[in-house]
């Protein structure tokens, strides 16, 4: 069985239709990009995914579970253990600092101050911005500041990883640098990531493209 799994989703806003029947299965580990115009409902999909917009129609199972049926408050536990999400920029915290943005989904799972801290600086250091961890996201590059938010998606040991075109505001040896890093550490954890984006040489990172269309897939999945 797949561990993510649309089927039919549909989802209006409003009058606006931005899925109409998308279908959707990744497997355990698998990385798999979705691409297709703007406006052909690729965040809406991703987000019906995570769980963090319920469809008007359709189905989302994860690991077995219907996860557009659950209820709010399990909703926000699955998304904090199971789940790790990355978009385009503006998700870290601009208060704090890397490395406490890198920490707070431990804490917040109950990890004490000391020992998150440490864990989000091996985090940082692995993608190689340990020596910005006291800068705020206003001081970093957007190179930098997406290889922090993949620091903090993945801090947590997320069993899937949803990422809405992480590179898609960054040059492309930053974006390169970014996709080496997300691949290179959901291969070694074994996490799924399901990637949207409009740049094929991101797309080609992924096992497989699944292209969509007036919120619906088309065409054949083409197998990397
Ligand atoms: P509309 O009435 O325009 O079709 P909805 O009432 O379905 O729209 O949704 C309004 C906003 O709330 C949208 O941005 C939608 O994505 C979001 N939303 C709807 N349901 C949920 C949910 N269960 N969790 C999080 N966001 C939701
Ligand atoms: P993509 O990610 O491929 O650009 P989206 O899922 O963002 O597509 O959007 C699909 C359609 O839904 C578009 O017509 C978009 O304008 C509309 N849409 C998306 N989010 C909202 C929202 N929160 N409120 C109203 N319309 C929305």
């Amino acid at each position: 069985a797949p561990l993510v799994a649309a089927r039919d989703l549909v989802k209006s806003y409003g009058r606006t239709p931005a899925l109409r029947g998308a279908c959707l299965e990744v497997g355990e580990g698998e990385i798999v990009a979705v691409t297709g115009a703007s406006g052909s409902g690729k965040s809406t999909l991703l987000h019906c995914l995570a769980g963090i917009v319920r469809p008007d129609g359709g189905t989302v199972t994860y690991d077995g579970k219907r996860v557009d049926l659950l209820p709010e408050d399990r909703l926000s536990e699955l998304r904090r253990t199971d789940f790790g999400v990355m978009f385009q920029f503006g998700q870290l915290i601009p208060e704090l600092t890397a490395v406490d943005n890198v920490a707070l989904p431990l804490m917040l799972a109950g990890t004490a101050r000391g020992a998150a801290q440490e864990r989000a600086e091996e985090w940082l250091e692995r993608f190689g911005v340990r020596e910005q961890k006291d800068l705020c996201p206003g001081e970093l590059s957007g190179g930098q500041e997406q290889r922090v938010a993949l620091a903090r998606a993945l801090v947590t040991g997320p069993r899937v990883v949803f990422a809405d075109e992480p590179t898609g505001a960054l040059d492309s040896l930053a974006g390169e640098q970014v996709m080496t890093a997300l691949v290179g550490a959901a291969r070694a954890s074994g996490a799924a990531v399901l990637l949207i984006t409009h740049d094929a040489k991101v797309a080609a990172y992924a096992d497989r493209e699944v292209r969509l269309r007036d919120g619906a897939v088309v065409g054949a999945e083409v197998s990397a």
